[in-house]
């Protein structure tokens, strides 16, 4: 398995979103269209299905990366049409599954592809949080034979956190999103919320996204700071 650091997941993110600039003809601004960057910058394909899932567990989407295609549970439309933030960050996520870890090399030769046809990675929720899994799947009757058998597999958390950050990296851009967030005051969540729904994300990962970028900090009784300085006071003279 690669190992990434999250400097370098930001550059991988960078460069594709700049692939997807000259795609685009013109400056990005949010919400970034990561359907177009799947499919003409990564030329990948999304697809709805029905993805099976035992009893208690949701799987929101996932990725047959010998078909290149990313799968939504079908099952969830209504929940992606409420959360959009929801469905946009899954697309990312699977997203970064194929662009970090899918060796491109060897998916049209059988014998070095070792998940084969039925390999698919799902994003498996749980109550403890977000997992990763390879699971089995099963199509509909009429025969949709991509849904096969998946082999059950839980995803590296490593894996997990990279391609959690590149789907963060690819919806907030980093400068777009320093930008923006500078913009207003970030000690007041409907401020944070207008903020979210600007670049099309959950206020989850609007909030993971800020602090990882120091642009935000929430202490121990919930209280929202600009920044983790703010709390200290310390600002640039701490070492
Ligand atoms: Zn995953």
């Amino acid at each position: 398995l690669k190992f990434y650091r999250n400097h370098e997941i930001e550059e991988i993110a960078e460069a594709r979103l700049r692939e997807l600039e000259k795609e685009l003809g013109k400056p990005l601004s949010p919400p970034i269209p990561i359907d177009i960057l799947a499919e003409k910058v990564l030329g990948l394909d999304f697809l709805w299905d029905s993805i099976e899932e035992l009893p208690g567990e949701q799987i929101l989407g996932g990725l047959i990366p010998k078909r290149r295609l990313i799968v939504l549970n079908e099952k969830y439309q209504k929940l992606f049409n409420e959360k959009p933030g929801l469905e946009y960050f899954t697309k990312g996520h699977e997203m970064g599954h194929w662009d970090l870890f899918i060796d491109k090399s060897s998916l049209d030769n059988p014998s070095l592809f070792t998940g084969g046809d039925e390999c698919a990675f799902a994003r498996r929720r749980s109550n403890s949080g977000d997992i990763d899994i390879i699971k089995k799947l099963q199509g509909d009757p009429d025969g949709r034979e991509l849904l096969r058998k998946f082999n059950e597999r839980a995803d590296d958390p490593d894996e997990a956190r990279s391609v959690n950050r590149y789907s963060a990296a690819l919806s907030m851009p980093k400068q777009l999103i320093r930008e923006e967030a500078l913009k207003i005051d970030r000690t007041h969540w409907p401020n944070l919320y207008q903020l979210a729904e600007k670049f099309n994300v959950t206020i989850s990962a609007l909030k993971v996204r800020l602090m990882q970028l120091k642009l935000l900090h929430i202490d121990e009784s919930g209280k929202l700071h600009d920044s983790p300085d703010a709390v200290t006071g310390q600002g640039k003279l701490s070492f």
